[in-house]
């Protein structure tokens, strides 16, 4: 018999369009002799839509560019969407999105609710994973090496920017990198080299979240591995981003397409091993599940500091997390199925 998967896509957070990337690339690459699809496609309201026309997946994989087309498609709720579906009996939801609202432990939050196994982190390490504050704080306590970092909330700093900024160069100084705590895909985030741009980075990133993040700037390498599996994760070679600018920033991940990636990244066996067991600590540190990938930052003297994990990292076939288990020796219909399994037994565990 099939396995029904419902597979939902878009979102409401600024990494919509990744997202729809996404369930393009997985719903061409699932197979339809095994599994029974049923996209569901979250607007930028956050409605949750499906009807014929996003049905039938690889003949109407085209809908799915544009999302939503007037017409044939319901737009409900999500929970006469995900109730009535859930009654008919998916067995697996595939929550292919990203950022606030979908990678953050909310969507999971409701299917485990409607106890519906899904892929990837549970409620925890998405939503400690969606907070970069709470997740430095996690792996601070885990021993692990980062950046020296500091964050504001908007009220504390709106109508104290001055001050807020003597602060921040005293403990944090230039270059400095400031994001919204919770976002991904490099949206939001400036890098700061003096006091005028330090104002404007703020002004930028308050503009995503009420909470901000400034981080010590430095110069490095930027190494990520993928990690994938329930209580004992599997980590996959390293890959190496080389941005062509200043930073690997929303441009370069998604429209330019000309960063280059290394794979494997060049390493001796001992950084190797030394960012595979960092992996390892931090997806136990936030008791991850499922998969993540790890990005870390490897100095000229050979230090390796630990960036962020991603709950729900880019995953089209040309992104780093499937191409890292590519060069590992898994590709992406066998890793998108690994995923699956995944739900499947850490669902059946908690029973
Ligand atoms: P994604 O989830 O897509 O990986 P993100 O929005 O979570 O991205 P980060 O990975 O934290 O953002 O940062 C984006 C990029 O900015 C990094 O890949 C790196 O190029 C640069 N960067 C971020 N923080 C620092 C830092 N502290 N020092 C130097 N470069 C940094
Ligand atoms: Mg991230
Ligand atoms: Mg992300
Ligand atoms: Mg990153």
């Amino acid at each position: 018999m099939k396995i029904r998967l419902g597979l939902l896509y878009g979102g409401k957070s600024a990494e919509h369009k990744v997202s729809m990337q996404t369930a393009l690339a997985v719903i061409k690459a699932l197979d339809a002799s095994k599994f029974d699809i049923h996209p569901i496609y979250i607007n930028e309201e956050g409605q949750w839509i499906k009807g014929p026309q996003l049905e039938g997946p690889v003949d109407s994989v085209k809908q799915l560019e544009f999302g939503a087309n007037e017409g044939a498609i319901e737009a409900t709720g999500f929970n006469s969407i995900v109730a009535q579906d859930s009654s008919e009996g998916f067995d697996v939801v595939f929550p292919l999105l990203h950022g606030p609202n979908g990678e953050d432990g909310t969507v999971q939050g409701l299917l485990e609710l409607l106890n519906i196994p899904y892929v990837g982190n549970g409620v925890l390490a998405s939503s400690a994973g969606m907070d970069k504050v709470i997740m430095k704080n996690i792996f601070a306590q885990a021993g692990l090496t980062q950046v020296g970092y500091s964050s504001y909330l908007r009220s504390e700093y709106t109508g104290n920017e001055e001050a807020v900024c003597d602060e921040v160069e005293k403990e944090i100084g230039y270059p400095c990198f400031v994001k919204p705590a919770n976002l991904g895909s490099s949206v939001g985030i400036s890098k700061a080299d003096n006091r005028e741009e330090l104002l404007a980075a703020f002004a930028e990133a308050f503009q995503f979240d009420r909470k901000v993040i400034i981080e010590e700037g430095v110069k490095a390498r930027e190494v990520e591995l993928g990690v994938i599996g329930n209580d004992h994760p599997e980590v996959s070679v390293a890959g190496e981003i080389i941005p062509k600018k200043d930073f690997y920033d929303y441009k370069a991940k998604y429209e330019d397409g000309d960063t280059a990636l290394v794979i494997p990244a060049e390493l001796t066996e001992e950084e190797y091993a030394n960012l595979k067991e960092m992996a390892v600590k931090a997806y136990k540190a936030l008791d991850c599940s499922g998969l993540v990938r790890a990005d870390f930052f490897l100095t000229g003297d050979g230090k390796a500091y630990i960036n962020e994990v991603n709950t729900m990292p880019g995953f089209t076939p040309f992104s780093m997390f499937p191409l890292l288990w590519k060069h590992t020796g898994v590709d992406y219909p066998e890793l998108i199925e690994k995923l699956i399994q995944l739900a499947l037994d850490r669902h059946a565990e908690k029973q």
